[in-house]
């Protein structure tokens, strides 16, 4: 990665209050620096991320606060990177999605030991990722910039859109020009600009880096580029929700979606606080990683023992989903074998089978990378790696409106004329 000490655009952005964020901290060397649109250490390269003073905290009155605190991700705001006045700020308030018991779908997969569905597609935008944006247009506002962008795999793109026509900064973003029309529409109809760019999700990434770096991207904030600390502190609401939902209990296994990793670093990143802050019981948990063959560069680093990531040139329905080469990769591989997990992927065919289980036992209609997430449960189930006689959560990060070609053959029954003597004919009754 190119080091990017991004310019601020007003004096004080680098001693912006930034709520209970204390400073930046390299992944790779700890070295720290002060809050500000930057993501690369200067020392090392590495990736920064947010650092947080946490030490003020009483277990059960921040407890209480966080209980007391709106149905959405701003509840656990003291955990979070956002200024102290987020709450009056037009922000779309994403989170608090539905844990769902997954009784049906656990009897079709033989688990027994309480099986959910963290269900992401009740979203604002019906993904996962209005928690990140939530975050990154919040240290946008902070650091002065009014011009809100992403590379992104589709998702990402119209979270970004619909956040900034909330908030009133100008979007413009930039996806693979031959994504699923659900996804072009649903990031075009906020208004901002869309660019198609002729290549695929990794190609788009580079053409970001150079944008940063050129007069032509100048007050723009990235929101997964330059703004990347604040955004992948968003997935953590995650990891939030899922405990306090569960009363306040870790989970045993948790089986995550990666297309650059972020979100399942993230989540084990929360799933820790939460555990230091005393919120939690402390006890082991593991976390497994889902990606589809087409595009599984960390699931094949997993297998063959390596820590280093080869990156892939995608070819997969699961296009949200769809990053050959990773940012977080490495540390993916850290988290699944430090937990006890794995990392596992399925093919197009097992996720299309997995978006209509789930769909015909719990009512979900998932997007491709929910097939991917239910596909790889299963699959790890048969394989004897998941143990079914634990407490599950599976992520479902987007909504099947958005992918109906994946489930393309699906239609009607019969069509008949309107009439009963038709109607028998058809052999329904
Ligand atoms: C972006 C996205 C993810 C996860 O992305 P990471 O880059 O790994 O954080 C998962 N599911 C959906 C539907 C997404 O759009």
């Amino acid at each position: 990665m190119a080091v990017q000490t991004f310019a601020s655009t007003t004096d004080s952005a680098n001693t912006v209050d930034l709520g209970p964020a204390a400073a930046l901290s390299c992944r790779e060397c700890g070295h720290r620096v002060p809050l500000g649109p930057v993501f690369a250490c200067e020392e090392c390269f590495g990736p920064l991320e947010i650092a947080y003073d946490f030490s003020g905290y009483d277990t059960e009155e921040l407890r209480k606060r966080i209980e007391a605190g709106p149905a959405n991700i701003w509840r656990y705001a003291p955990l979070l990177p956002v200024p102290a006045d987020v709450a009056t700020k037009p922000n779309l308030n994403p989170g608090w999605t539905k844990l769902v018991q997954a009784d049906n779908l656990a009897r079709e997969l033989g688990v027994t030991g309480g099986l959910y569905v963290k269900d992401d597609s009740g979203n604002p935008t019906h993904s996962f990722k209005d928690r990140v944006v939530a975050q990154a247009l919040e240290a946008a506002r902070a650091f002065g910039f009014t011009t809100l962008s992403c590379s992104s795999t589709g998702n990402l793109a119209g979270a970004v859109g619909a956040a900034a026509a909330r908030a009133g900064f100008r979007s413009c973003v930039f996806i693979p020009h031959d994504l699923e029309q659900g996804k072009i529409v649903m990031a075009a109809v906020y208004g901002g600009e869309l660019v198609g760019i002729e290549g695929n999700y990794d190609d788009v990434n580079r053409f970001c880096s150079e944008l940063i770096g050129d007069p032509a991207g100048e007050g723009w904030g990235f929101v997964n580029v330059n703004l990347r600390p604040y955004y992948a502190e968003g997935s953590k609401t995650l990891a939030y929700e899922v405990c306090e939902q569960l009363g306040w209990r870790l989970p045993d296994q948790i089986v995550v979606p990666i297309a650059s990793g972020s979100q399942l670093t993230k989540i084990d990143k929360g799933l820790q606080e939460l555990i230091k802050l005393g919120l939690v019981e402390d006890k082991p948990y593991k976390i497994f990683g889902a990606q589809a063959a087409g595009c599984s560069p960390v699931s094949t680093a997993y297998k063959a023992g390596h820590d280093v990531v080869r990156p892939q040139k995608p070819d997969t329905i699961a296009k949200s989903l769809a990053i050959g080469n990773p940012a977080d990769g490495p540390y993916v591989l850290d988290i699944a074998r430090r937990t006890g997990g794995a990392v596992e992927d399925v093919t197009d065919a097992q996720v299309v089978e997995a978006i209509k289980l789930l769909a015909r036992t719990e009512g979900i209609f998932a997007e491709t990378a929910g097939g991917v997430t239910v596909g790889v449960t299963k699959k790890l189930i048969e394989d004897g790696v998941l143990d079914p006689s634990l407490t599950t959560v599976v992520l479902n990060t987007g909504d099947g409106l958005k992918t109906l070609d994946a489930v393309a053959g699906t239609g009607l029954t019969a069509t008949i004329r309107p009439s009963l003597e038709s109607f028998r004919e058809a052999g329904l009754v």
